[in-house]
């Protein structure tokens, strides 16, 4: 899936008055997703009243993309999002809109949620109201309650950008590890991986490789599942290594088990 596809699906939906309430964009694109998030707002509550690209001009799509616009809210946190960001949410749905036909809001880094804020969230999606649009953006979407991803829809694209050289030197060294003994795995990652800086960047190079060996899994409908599983492990033990104290080697042991 594409930028584009989901550019369509999204305008079609609004077009048939089916929209969902809440969208889950997940996936490492996360200024492909924060775009996706601006335009389809801008979209939403267009003056000019176009139905298949915001004017860009006006001032409902000024606000949106300044992020002034009294019916939108953007959460943007850099470590941890807090119920009181959830609260304001919830206080912003609540009053009635300003101005446009759509109350927005829009949570960039979803996994950031601890885990109040979530339960938080959980309950404003229990409650949806009309004309009222919830834009979740999140690259670890397997760090978010299972009962959040069940109530959004979900729509998930990667990018790949890494060059076919850093690829090739992933691919021979999953390769390579995959057939070696547990032992010697477990070596590596005690070398390898001294800071979680060295973890993170390991993984990192993982999941580019894992990623494509996913994507061509599923357009040949073959091995998908052990594919997607690996990766949401690598993504899983990413987000670890980021955000906490654990011992980095642990991390990548993690994941070695199970290539
Ligand atoms: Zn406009």
């Amino acid at each position: 899936m594409r930028y584009e596809t989901h550019w369509e699906f999204l305008k079609n939906s609004a077009l048939l008055g089916k929209l969902s309430h809440a969208y889950l964009f997940s996936g490492n694109d996360e200024e492909g997703q924060q775009r996706l998030a601006l335009q389809f707002s801008q979209l939403l509550n267009c003056e000019s009243g176009a139905e298949k690209k915001p004017c860009g001009a006006c001032s409902s799509c000024k606000g949106m993309r300044e992020r002034t616009h009294p019916d939108a809210v953007w959460v943007s946190e850099a470590r941890e999002i807090p119920i009181s960001a959830i609260r304001n949410l919830r206080q912003h749905f609540s009053l009635s809109s300003w101005q446009s036909s759509f109350k927005i809001a829009v949570i960039e880094r979803a996994h950031l949620m601890n885990m109040e804020a979530q339960s938080a969230l959980l309950k404003l999606l229990e409650e949806p109201r009309k004309n009222v649009l919830l834009l979740l953006l999140c690259e670890y979407p397997a760090l978010l309650l299972d009962t959040i991803r069940s109530r959004t829809q979900e729509m998930r694209w990667y990018a790949f950008s890494e060059t076919a050289q850093e690829s090739l030197k992933g691919t021979g060294e999953l390769r390579r590890l995959g057939s070696s003994l547990l032992q010697e795995r477990f070596d590596y990652a005690k070398k390898a991986a001294e800071t979680s800086e060295d973890a993170a960047q390991i993984l990192e190079g993982w999941l580019r490789v894992k990623r494509d060996v996913l994507l061509k899994a599923v357009q040949s409908a073959k091995d998908v599942a052990r594919n997607m599983h690996m990766v949401q492990t690598m993504q899983e033990m990413l987000q670890v290594v980021k955000t906490t104290n654990v011992t980095p080697r642990l991390a990548l042991d993690q994941v070695l088990v199970e290539l």
